[in-house]
């Protein structure tokens, strides 16, 4: 049980990373314009459709360090039992987590 979820976690983890980079990269081409950038819900939730939105500076935050992973408000309970919540923003959570 505790294997498929964290299997599940594990897959969610790098599926929307990459999403969320080629996000940053279109966000990249089409200049600074945008000062809060549409990224995806990182929590493991299947049918999470949450955006959240960043400015490129606090993203770039969450990304430098491998673990991190950014949930809207509510979702980092999901996370359970691999993620620990290391920051509270406004706007999204930022979870690390033990994979
Ligand atoms: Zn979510």
């Amino acid at each position: 049980m505790l294997d498929a979820v964290t299997e599940r976690i594990k897959a969610n983890n790098a599926r929307f990373r990459d999403a969320n980079e080629r996000i940053r990269g279109r966000a990249d081409e089409l200049g600074a314009e945008m000062e809060r950038i549409p990224f995806l819900c990182e929590c493991p939730v299947e049918d999470c459709v949450e955006i959240l939105r960043l400015t490129r500076g606090e993203y770039s935050a969450v990304r430098e360090h491998p673990r991190q992973f950014m949930t809207a408000i509510g979702h980092e309970a999901s996370e359970r039992p691999v993620g620990e919540v290391v920051a509270r923003r406004d706007a999204y959570v930022v979870v690390e987590k033990s994979l």
